[in-house]
């Protein structure tokens, strides 16, 4: 995405020698670039300041450059608190979603539920607690319905804490695992709503609060996180609407500058378009390296896990063929938005380019691709090798997917970039920064 093109056009610059010049020059391209993709100042101080010394310890070099980078970045990252979605000991576990008017938080509320239940399988609730506009229990409601995810509202309580309160009652009472109480914003923070909110977490004793914030909004995101934090001590940040976030230098700087964890992200308008947030992971992204982990948890949901588990074994081994490629198309039409989805796969990064903003009903090039693989006989899409090493196989595929020979040249050798990377990298959590440059 931004953050790694940035990362990666910087470190692709730096070319160190052993001098403490060359080390100013490679962290001056940095500092550039981190502040060009809108992460906060003082993060990047901080970032540049940690780099320098660890540099420095290690020696002047590329190889210690790029691991004190990678270090630093992950200690940015990493806030005190919970990662994921942590489980209360005794159930329910209850989740306030709280955040300004218009975040994302009701959106957000229905796809965390949509994630534990299918993702995790667990008996999720979502309660109704924002009375302030009279559309958002219809909202919810509607999100419910849709998605088959279950909601607790009452319309004739006299308020949102009373609606919070009986919902968690309900939970209890039904045996649910998770709680969810969708709350109301505001344009701006105001008194009244943060009684409202303080309120209900005395009465509801939350396990976790979550501030959902807009990342379109940027700089503001980061300041009204510190405010809500210090009324209602909030234990994690969700991002959203990271997919319209030009830059996303929001996400790198949140939890740094906040001082809490940033749990999930918001990456699209749909149910799945939520991402669990991992510094390792993103660390591991960001330098280039894809995030097999996060594709595997993904797919696990719409494949069966016997599938998925075949597919990382495949990626592991560097099997992946275009059957797989194929599937992969079709199985993401259920899940968000596709990029997301193959920015996770190692390697993918080039193709994702030619890709650009797929709509994946109309795209031109996933139709190209998809006629490419059904012009391939049952060999050849087991085996790409197959591909590679005939140019009469070539042109007969292209012949017969409308193609010219050039982009099936073209597509082909995307393809086998991508399955080289995800071998070489598949099954590691954090990148050999020695291989990376090598490439
Ligand atoms: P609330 O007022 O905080 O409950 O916000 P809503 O959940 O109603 O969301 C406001 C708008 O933002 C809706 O149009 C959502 O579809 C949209 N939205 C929420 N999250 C995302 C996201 O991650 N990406 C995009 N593109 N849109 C989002
Ligand atoms: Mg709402």
């Amino acid at each position: 995405d931004r953050i790694s093109d940035g990362f990666r056009s910087a470190i692709n610059k730096i070319r160190m020698k052993d001098d403490e010049k060359s080390l100013k020059k490679a962290l001056d391209e940095l500092k550039k670039n981190l502040l060009k993709a809108d992460v906060h100042f003082k993060t990047v101080k901080e970032l540049l300041r940690k780099v320098e010394i660890e540099t420095k310890k290690a020696g002047i070099g590329r190889a210690n450059f790029l691991k004190a980078l990678e270090e630093a970045l992950k200690e940015i990252l990493t806030a005190p608190g919970n990662y994921g979605f942590v489980y209360a000991s005794k159930p329910p576990t209850v989740v306030m979603m709280t955040g300004l008017q218009g975040s994302g938080k009701t959106t957000t509320t229905a796809k965390l539920a949509y994630y534990l239940k299918n993702f995790k399988k667990k008996k999720v609730l979502m309660v109704a607690a924002d009375l302030q506009r009279l559309a958002a229990v219809e909202q919810l409601r509607q999100l419910a319905e849709q998605n088959e995810l279950d909601i607790f509202y009452d319309e004739n309580a006299k308020n949102a804490v009373e609606v919070a309160k009986k919902g968690v009652e309900e939970a209890k009472n039904k045996f649910y695992d998770v709680v969810l109480i969708d709350t109301a914003g505001r344009l701006a923070i105001d008194e009244a709503l943060m009684n409202e909110l303080i309120e209900m977490k005395k009465e509801v004793d939350p396990n976790e609060i979550f501030y959902v914030a807009d990342s379109l909004t940027g700089k503001d995101a980061i300041n009204t996180a510190k405010a809500f934090d210090e009324k209602l001590d909030i234990t994690g940040v969700i991002l959203t609407k990271y997919d319209g976030d030009s830059k996303g230098g929001v996400a790198l700087s949140i939890a740094h500058q906040v001082g809490k964890p940033l749990r999930f992200i918001g990456t699209g308008e749909k149910i799945a378009d939520l991402e669990v947030f991992v510094p390792d992971r993103i660390v591991s992204r960001i330098m280039g390296a894809g995030d097999i982990e996060g594709l595997v948890e993904k797919t696990a949901a719409v494949i069966d896990e016997k599938e998925a588990k075949k597919l990382t074994k495949k990626l592991k081994k560097g099997q992946f063929n275009y059957n797989d490629f194929l599937a992969q198309l079709e199985q993401m039409k259920k899940l968000g938005s596709m990029k997301n989805l193959l920015g996770m796969i190692p390697g993918m990064g080039k193709m994702l380019k030619q890709l650009g903003d797929i709509d994946l009903e109309n795209s031109q090039e996933i139709k190209k691709i998809k006629a490419m693989i059904n012009s391939m006989t049952k060999k050849e899409r087991e085996n790409p090798y197959l591909i590679k090493e005939s140019a009469s196989r070539r042109r007969r595929i292209a012949q017969g997917a409308g193609l010219s020979v050039q982009e099936v040249n073209r597509i082909n050798k995307q393809f086998q970039n991508a399955a080289k990377m995800a071998k070489k990298f598949a099954g590691k959590k954090i990148p050999n920064m020695d291989e990376l440059m090598k490439m």
